[in-house]
């Protein structure tokens, strides 16, 4: 189905990120990967699919690098079809010590980033009249959980934008949405079970078990791989009247 079609995704070393890259691969198309750590196994998996996969280290948290990767991805692919802003942090203390270095790290990173492949990747969407940006926002653009204020508040901020670049771009081929995962076990998620298990004097778990029982009706994590297709759906014919919309795959979180 998207044979011919170039994905970028950012932060796909790993988690969610790296089960959409595959998910779109699978579905034919070539894939621009982004992240940290363990790159040469992200590429290896994800060219499995017979795809072409390249890698660009971009640090998300600065324009300049992010520019250099639009750029490096138009020059390789000849045109970037699909934006999945997915490169996250996650950052855990109440409001009056939440360090203001991590405030604007989360800041830059889980939402600014967004904002400039978005305005990078538009112009050339618009040209051709097809395109797909994916936000991977958060239960947390939806709702808030004591101890994220950044990443709360970026969140929001993607649902935000999601729904104002959806109005731009409505009459066109070019579609815009947020996907809004409940917990997913990835080592953002393991960073905050082990955070429960070693506060709490537990076993992983039981750590497990409190972290979803506190949130998640369903006590299952959402998959990357259910993730990745969701970003399949809206990249499909049968996504090009959904604009604007953020759609959560939460276990429930939500509904309560
Ligand atoms: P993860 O830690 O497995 O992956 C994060 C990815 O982002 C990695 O590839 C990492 O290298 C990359 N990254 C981090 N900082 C970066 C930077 N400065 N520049 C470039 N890449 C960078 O985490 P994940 O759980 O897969 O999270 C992916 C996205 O999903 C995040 O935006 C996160 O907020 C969101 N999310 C996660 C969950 C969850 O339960 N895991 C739930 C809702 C939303």
């Amino acid at each position: 189905m998207l044979k011919n079609k170039t994905a970028l995704v950012t932060g796909s070393t790993s988690g969610i990120g790296l089960g959409i890259a595959k998910a779109l691969a699978r579905q034919g198309a070539n894939v621009m990967l982004n992240g940290f750590g363990n790159v040469e196994d992200a590429k290896a998996e994800v060219a499995a699919f017979g795809t072409r996969v390249s890698y660009h280290g971009a640090d998300m948290s600065k324009p300049a690098e992010i520019e250099a990767m639009m750029q490096a991805a138009a020059t390789e692919f000849g045109q970037v079809d699909i934006v999945v802003n997915n490169a996250g942090i996650q950052h855990v203390t109440p409001v009056e010590d939440f360090p203001v270095e991590r405030w604007d790290a989360i800041i830059a990173i889980n939402l600014s980033s967004s904002f400039h492949t978005s305005r990078l990747a538009l112009p050339a969407m618009k040209a051709a009249n097809w395109g797909r940006i994916i936000n991977v926002a958060s239960v947390h653009g939806l709702v808030g959980s004591a101890g994220k204020v950044a990443y709360v508040a970026a969140k929001h901020g993607v649902v935000g934008m999601t729904k104002v670049t959806a109005l731009e771009t409505a009459t066109t081929g070019v579609t815009c949405n947020a996907i809004c995962p409940g917990w997913v076990l990835t080592p953002l998620v393991q960073k905050q079970v082990d955070a429960i298990a070693a506060t709490r004097n537990m076993s992983n778990e039981e750590a497990t078990r409190q972290l979803l029982g506190e949130k998640e009706p369903s006590m299952q994590f959402t998959t990357p791989e259910e993730l990745g297709e969701l970003a399949v759906f809206l990249c499909s014919p049968a996504g090009n009247n959904v604009r604007g919309v953020a759609w959560n795959m939460d276990g429930g979180w939500t509904a309560q």
